[in-house]
């Protein structure tokens, strides 16, 4: 393998192996100082990180270094607080999926490192030290598509299930007011017919095809409110067809999106063919 430093683009994906290398540097650790390329390499795991790394849009708040106890910045927390004057040249990667490693590229203290509260390994709470940084390379980079990004959220939903009241409380008291995190997703939108969509809404006569109840509000222009659904989701390759749409009350239309249910699916299927035939 050619492990030149220099023909490593942004948005490629190696395996821990590759990533020593390149860098030369150790297999371990989310902060891996190499003596040899002079590089500092930043994993910013959203797999398996204790650490609530944060990005808010193109500059991401890093952890230092540290799983117990208060953080310091020392070894290669000082490196990174120092590395706009030390000439170490700081990387970036990424883990969504175990085992890869997305290089995101050069990547620089922007601004001084700051303190807040975590909590630690053991889940005590303790002082740890932030460095916001910000992406050198390509800024499109960044860009997660919105898939990736419901896939950390739901990792970190599973995780906060197996925590007590008392544990997601004094999480919940640690979260900084201000700071809220964003990251720019990319989400493919399926181009659907207008005329579809109102002929099932008009097909409907404002009662919903599933529950069958009329629709829940009137909305400003005093028309029932209903909302148009693919039986067969576009997602899943269903067709923008009349046969394939339904409107539905917005509770039904979420009861499809979360069950989905077989039974659901076939009545709503034999509904729009008769409402179809009856217009003829
Ligand atoms: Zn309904
Ligand atoms: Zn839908």
């Amino acid at each position: 393998m050619n492990a030149n430093l220099d023909s490593l683009k942004p948005g490629t994906v190696l395996n821990n192996d590759e990533v020593c290398k390149y860098f030369k540097c150790s297999p371990q650790g989310g902060m891996r100082r190499s003596l040899t390329t002079n590089t500092l390499v930043i994993i910013c795991n959203h797999v398996k990180s204790i650490y609530e790394d944060k990005w808010i849009g193109n500059e991401l708040h890093y952890t230092g270094m540290g799983q117990t106890g208060d953080q310091s910045l020392s070894s290669q927390n000082k490196t990174l607080a120092e590395s706009n004057e030390n000439g170490v040249k700081v990387h970036l990667f990424e883990v969504f999926t175990d085992t890869e490693y997305l290089y995101q590229g050069l990547i620089k203290l922007n601004g001084s490192p700051y303190q807040n509260q975590q909590l630690d390994k053991d889940q005590n709470t303790r002082k740890v030290w932030v460095f916001p940084l910000i992406l050198l390379s390509d800024r499109s980079n960044n860009v997660v598509s919105k898939d990736t990004f419901e896939k950390i959220h739901l990792e970190k939903i599973k995780k906060a299930k197996k925590k007590s009241v008392a544990s997601l409380l004094t999480e919940a008291n640690l979260i900084p007011k201000e700071k809220v995190g964003y990251r720019n997703t990319q989400t493919k939108a399926y181009i659907r017919s207008a005329v579809v969509s109102e002929l099932a809404k008009r097909l409907a006569k404002g009662v919903c095809q599933l529950c069958e109840k009329p629709a829940p509000f009137f909305d400003q222009k005093n028309q029932p409110y209903l909302e148009t659904h693919h039986i067969e989701w576009l997602s899943q390759g269903g067709p923008d067809t009349k046969e394939n749409t339904v409107a539905l009350c917005p509770n039904c239309h979420k009861k499809m999106h979360i069950v989905n249910c077989s039974k659901d699916r076939k009545k709503l299927s034999q509904k729009v063919l008769t409402l179809l035939k009856d217009i003829g």
